[in-house]
């Protein structure tokens, strides 16, 4: 805790040496001047005390003759003298009767007619001095003298004496001052720099700071001991921050394979745990065992056991590196946490998995690293490893009850015959393992010709006959036999292979219908993009190489993308529709309705058709919200100029209701099911419409019937 001090009344080191400094140095100047003047006042008023009685005596004996021959003119000549001492303002002389005989008075001034004594006597007040002085003649009284002395003069020259001294006082203060600065600076920087350092210290605790000497002994011992002291406080950081090191070291890793221990295993766990409830996002943990470890280590010596002990951890570590570039790394290397628990008991976490196969693809990885042999003593051993794999939230909701039911899945790994790998849940082992088993085939499908196309056809109300074909891809596999769409697109459109086996649909269905049109039937074929096919920055060259190669007429291609591919990325988006609309291939919004196309976005897309979603179609012509929704979209539609073609139409009521409203195309099982190439020509044949004035749609059962007549 760093302590606080009040900082109003704080001044700094100088200032206060400066304040003590000028406080001290004024007080000792200011007494010597006092000093000074005082007794430059008392000799100098002693001194006139001293000229005036001399000055008196010499005038008393120098007029002994006046007065006894009673000469007042002389007398008074002799005080005229006094003229030339301006501090004598009156003097006087009196006979033995002390009657004034002569006197000298500046103006203004004046002597008293007679005096009281003739005797000697000095009097004083704060202006004067006043002298009387007998005047003898043989030892005979036989008058006085009285000398008035004033004391103005000698005040004036006392002031000025005091001004300069003490001008000159203040003048030496001056000096005194700055010499004084200079010498606190001197001593005050070390101070400073010391208290720098010590502020640096507790603030950044970097105790590798020295303090720089000094040339003055005091300060240069206090830098000596604030050195010593910080290097006894690092010393001492150090080994604590070592202890605390290897207390977290055997805390928290494994001391064997220097991988994280149980207990930090368990506290990441919980973390993660708690993040991916908060992200809704799945996590793994892999439960790995040795199979057969025992048996060496029994045999072979507890030495040779931790050795292969530790080279499983260098392969565990290799086995979480991404490995399969070919698409995208199913997870992020970096977030993986192994963990050695104890024996031959090792764990992986993985964080933010898209789906449970990401964790078995890293446990395949493991295992075949293990079943590599490891060489002892020239001597190969084989170790395989029992994996078992739970996987958050679907086989715990806790770092503890994940961890047990990893175990319990390694166990069951261990009892389907080693070298094996199970998840907790049977069902999701299996669910895997099909998806995994898929996506292997996938990969081959397209090399395989495994792929076909099957067409679905699709009936334009204006015209009153078939135009157009919407081209959908099946997979004939060679032991599961068809397989919709739906039950692999997602998966290639997750690895990335739509992009090479939707290529082959468009080639496909523009061939077909470039043979078509070659047989007569200038059929339009739509064929359905996925959102990662439109991300492609080489689509619409790709599009107009496969248009080139096969002949077909651009306005002939439909392509039909999802909301959400447009919805994505509104600039290039735009971009890739409109260098397609330019060259006149149509364009239509599939599943129209479930998505989130907002008016003033559509507006702004080249497109040409909407198709209206199944499950609009489904409740006609009696669900009443599902006709206001068919409505809707068809009168905006017509605002925006778009055609719409409502899908899944399946029966009569349905094709006939939507003909009311005047739908531009309808295309369902009511008209066919999607059929293969060759059988497109005979439905164009069809008669779908009733002649007469209703033209409403022929019943299925009679057209079927008709077919057979025909
Ligand atoms: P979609 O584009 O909406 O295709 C229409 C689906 O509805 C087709 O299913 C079609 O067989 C089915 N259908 C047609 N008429 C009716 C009907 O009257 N009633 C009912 N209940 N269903 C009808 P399919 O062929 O299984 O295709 C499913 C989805 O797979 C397609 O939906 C499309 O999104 C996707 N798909 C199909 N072929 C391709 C392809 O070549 N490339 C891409 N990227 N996706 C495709
Ligand atoms: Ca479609
Ligand atoms: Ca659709």
């Amino acid at each position: 805790m760093k302590h606080v001090l009040p900082t109003a009344r704080l001044t700094t080191l100088g200032d206060r040496l400066q304040r003590v400094n000028r406080i001290t140095l004024g007080f000792a100047l200011l007494i010597v001047a006092l000093l000074i003047i005082a007794s430059s006042f008392s000799i100098s008023l002693f001194s006139l005390v001293d000229a005036s009685r001399v000055k008196a005596s010499v005038l008393a004996e120098n007029a002994s003759a006046s007065l006894m021959f009673q000469d007042a003119r002389s007398a008074q000549e002799l005080l005229q003298s006094l003229q030339q001492s301006p501090d004598v303002h009156a003097a006087a002389l009196y006979d033995k009767n002390r009657q004034q005989f002569a006197s000298f008075v500046v103006p203004e001034h004046s002597v008293p007619a007679s005096i009281g004594s003739l005797q000697e006597n000095m009097a004083y007040g704060w202006e004067y001095l006043n002298f009387t002085q007998p005047v003898m003649l043989d030892g005979e009284l036989i008058g006085g003298l009285y000398l008035n002395v004033d004391l103005a003069m000698l005040y004036m020259q006392m002031a000025w004496q005091a001004t300069i001294t003490l001008g000159a006082a203040f003048l030496a203060m001056l000096v005194a001052n700055t010499l004084l600065r200079r010498l606190n600076r001197s001593v005050l920087q070390p101070i400073n720099g010391l208290s720098a350092l010590m502020e640096q210290v507790s603030d950044q605790n970097d105790y590798s700071a020295r303090a720089g000497p000094s040339d003055i002994t005091e300060l240069n011992a206090l830098a000596e001991g604030f050195n010593d002291m910080l290097e006894q406080i690092q010393q001492r950081d150090i080994a604590r921050k070592e202890a605390e090191n290897k207390t977290l070291r055997l805390a928290y890793f494994d001391s064997l394979t220097g991988l994280p221990n149980r207990q930090s295993f368990l506290e990441r766990l919980g973390r993660e745990v708690r993040i991916a409830e908060r992200e809704k996002t799945r996590l793994a943990i892999l439960f790995m065992d040795l199979d057969g470890f025992k048996g060496i280590n029994d045999s072979m010596g507890h030495n040779t056991g931790d050795l292969i002990l530790q080279w499983a951890a260098d392969r565990l570590q290799q086995g979480i590196r991404p490995y399969d570039m070919v698409v995208r790394a199913p997870i992020d290397e970096s977030e993986v946490e192994l963990a050695r628990l104890g024996g031959d008991e090792f764990t992986a976490l993985i964080p933010r998995i898209a789906k449970p196969e990401d964790a078995l693809l890293v446990a395949h990885r493991i295992r075949e690293l293990m079943r590599r042999p490891f060489v002892l003593e020239g001597r190969e051993v084989v170790l395989t490893a029992s994996i078992g794999i739970a996987v958050y939230p679907d086989d715990g909701e806790d770092a503890s009850s994940l961890l047990k039911h990893a175990d319990t899945a390694m166990y069951h790994a261990k009892d389907e015959g080693r070298d094996n790998c199970q998840f907790y849940s049977a069902s999701l082992t299996e669910r895997v393992q099909h998806r995994l088993n898929l996506e292997s085939n996938l990969r081959h499908a397209l090399a395989r010709n495994e792929f076909s196309l099957v067409y679905q056809p699709q009936f334009d109300l204006i015209r009153g006959s078939i135009q157009s074909v919407e081209a959908l891809i099946r997979w004939n596999h060679p032991e599961q036999g068809v397989i919709p769409p739906l039950d692999f697109i997602p998966l290639a459109e997750e690895n990335g292979l739509i992009v090479p086996i939707g290529e082959w649909v468009l080639r496909t269905a523009c061939a077909d219908a470039a043979r078509w049109r070659h047989e007569g039937h200038a059929l339009r074929v739509a064929v359905n993009l996925s959102p990662m096919q439109f991300k492609d920055p080489e689509l619409v060259k790709m599009v107009l190489g496969i248009l080139g190669q096969t002949g077909l007429p651009p306005e002939l291609l439909e392509l039909e993308i999802t909301e959400g591919a447009v919805m994505e990325d509104s600039g290039a988006t735009l971009a890739t529709l409109e260098a397609l609309s330019l060259q006149r291939v149509q364009i239509a919004l599939d599943d129209f309705g479930t998505g989130y196309s907002s008016m003033s976005y559509l507006k702004r897309m080249p497109l040409n058709n909407l198709k209206v979603d199944q499950s609009f179609v489904k409740g006609l012509p009696h669900d009443r919200d599902n006709r206001a929704i068919v409505r809707a979209i068809l009168s905006m539609a017509r605002n925006l100029g778009f055609s719409v073609t409502a899908e899944g139409v399946e029966t009569l009521e349905q094709a006939d209701a939507l003909k009311k409203m005047a739908c531009d195309t309808l295309q369902g099982y009511y008209f066919s099911r999607p059929v293969p190439a060759a059988d497109i020509p005979a439905l164009l044949s069809r008669q779908w419409l009733a002649d007469g004035p209703s033209t409403c749609f022929i019943d299925p059962a009679s057209a079927a019937a008709s077919d057979q007549g025909a």
